[in-house]
């Protein structure tokens, strides 16, 4: 077995839930035991877990999921409570304390709060103590939202640097067309993501095609991840400490980029697009040089300095993403020029460069 190893394990909706649709306390618990039996290993665990709007609604005694935003962030704030109690009951149980940290996507968007989460996450490790990650689905709308618990665990794995990541859902893991269980997945491709249809639940968001997105990303983090059922007996256990190869494992790729550039490429959202001319892409996909203003034909959005940024060309295909360093307001004024001009126009000149190439990652 590797040394120093790190995990996250993510639990969906409906490994959760029971019939009745409230919590299955006897799944928290074993969840709980696995994980702890694992730790005892000597290998740090984090958990990403679903439920809390499931929770909330069964609390509440609504049938189906609402519709209205409020009553949603209302449920989910009574059920994260709900779920928080238990996983910490049983935790301790096993002699385990446990940290909640609610996140959005606003948290990885700005690289201070990103790397705030970072070392907030190994603190709670070096303590000994199970980090229960989910999304803050209070205050998370639409803008601000990781999407679903899937890219969340994810984005978790790569911030934490871990190497694995299991799913836990309720299959077996990715099937073919014959309806067998893939067992190994070495490239997430079209045709791999077309055997994923699409699943939902009224519970939870996401399905086997998030699921896939999120391996494909975590991959090239060099995370290896399991699609695997979280009812099936052991499971954690069985794929973690005794390496045995159920559900479908994503093998991934070599890390692709650095953890700064993979924070610009993957974790952090796009404030805005930068469209520029066919001199400008060549330069930036084959000659590793910065953008400049004067390749700059047109802008969208209204990002602010230091925000991460789309790099389009006039085709409207995006090709980069990268880290700007002037504003939407100063870059329509300055796109065209020269550096040189930057100084009359702008009343000052911070950078010669609108995006710098270490800021930048081709896609
Ligand atoms: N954060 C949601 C919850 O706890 C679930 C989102 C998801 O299932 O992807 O209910």
């Amino acid at each position: 077995m590797k040394k120093n190893r790190k995990i996250v394990i993510k639990v969906g909706t409906k490994v959760l839930t029971s019939k009745d649709r409230g919590l299955d306390k006897l799944r928290v618990r074993d969840i709980a035991s696995q994980v702890s039996d694992i730790r005892k290993k000597g290998i740090d665990v984090l958990i990403v877990t679903s439920g809390a709007i499931g929770s909330g609604m069964w609390l509440l005694g609504m049938k189906k999921r609402p519709l209205e935003l409020a009553s949603l962030q209302a449920a989910a704030a009574i059920g994260q409570n709900y779920l928080m109690q238990l996983y910490s009951e049983y935790f301790k149980e096993y002699g385990y304390l446990t940290a909640q940290i609610l996140l959005t996507q606003e948290d990885f968007n700005d690289r201070k709060r990103y790397l705030n989460i970072k070392h907030t996450i190994d603190a709670i490790l070096k303590h000994n103590v199970v980090p229960i990650i989910n999304e803050n689905d209070t205050v998370a709308t639409d803008e601000i939202r990781c999407g679903d618990n899937d890219r969340l665990s994810s984005l978790v794995a790569d911030i934490a640097g871990c190497d694995t990541l299991i799913m836990l859902t309720d299959v077996d893991g990715l099937l073919d067309e014959n309806g067998s269980v893939i067992n190994t997945v070495t490239d997430v491709s079209q045709k791999v993501m077309r055997l994923a249809g699409k699943s939902h639940c009224d519970l939870g968001t996401g399905g086997m095609a998030t699921k896939l997105a999120s391996a494909r990303a975590a991959s090239k983090a060099g995370i290896d991840c399991i699609i695997a059922n979280g009812r099936a007996k052991n499971i954690l256990y069985r794929i973690v400490v005794d390496g045995e190869g159920v559900g479908t494992k994503i093998i991934c790729d070599k890390k692709s980029h650095d953890a700064k550039k993979r924070w610009i490429a993957y974790s952090s959202k796009a404030k805005g697009s930068i469209c520029v001319d066919d001199g400008a892409r060549s330069a930036l996909c084959h000659g590793n040089k910065s953008l400049l203003a004067s390749g700059i034909v047109g802008i969208d959005g209204d990002f602010a300095s230091g925000d991460v940024i789309v790099i389009s060309d006039r085709q409207g295909s995006e090709f980069a993403r990268g880290v700007s360093n002037y504003s939407a307001i100063d870059v329509n004024k300055i796109k065209g020029l020269k550096s040189r001009d930057f100084k009359g126009i702008l009343g000052c000149k911070a950078k010669d460069e609108v995006v710098h190439k270490n800021n930048l990652v081709i896609l």
